[in-house]
């Protein structure tokens, strides 16, 4: 029998490190302790605090389409209300991206017909 509370320290490795829910995975209780230990003796993760995994509550409205959304999240704050809205807004800004001209080098031929 595996002590629930470590099994849950150890879930909250995965949370931190993975940035996913353990039980997405579908994980055993015995799978979350080994993935979580071998997480935990990584050198280069700072351990998780208790305020990492706190859920924050906020009020938004999505960055591309403007809809008002109520949602929780643990790590970073959403900025859009969905994937679509998400992929949009990359579109967008990837075009954006393309439009800019780019400096012209000095002593380049330019053509100009
Ligand atoms: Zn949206």
């Amino acid at each position: 029998m595996i002590d629930q509370e470590r099994v849950e320290l150890m879930a909250n490795w995965i949370r931190y490190a993975a940035r996913i829910e353990p039980e997405a995975l579908e994980l055993t209780d015995e799978q979350i302790v080994a993935l979580g230990a071998g997480l935990s003796r990584n050198g280069l993760l700072n351990p998780p605090t208790p305020a990492s995994f706190e859920k924050k509550l906020l009020f938004y409205r999505c960055e591309y389409c403007g809809k008002p959304q109520f949602r929780t999240y643990r790590t970073r704050q959403p900025r859009y209300c969905s994937n679509s809205c998400r992929q949009a807004a990359y579109r967008e800004r990837a075009k954006n991206e393309d439009q800019k001209c780019a400096p012209i080098a000095q002593g380049a031929l330019v053509y100009n017909p």
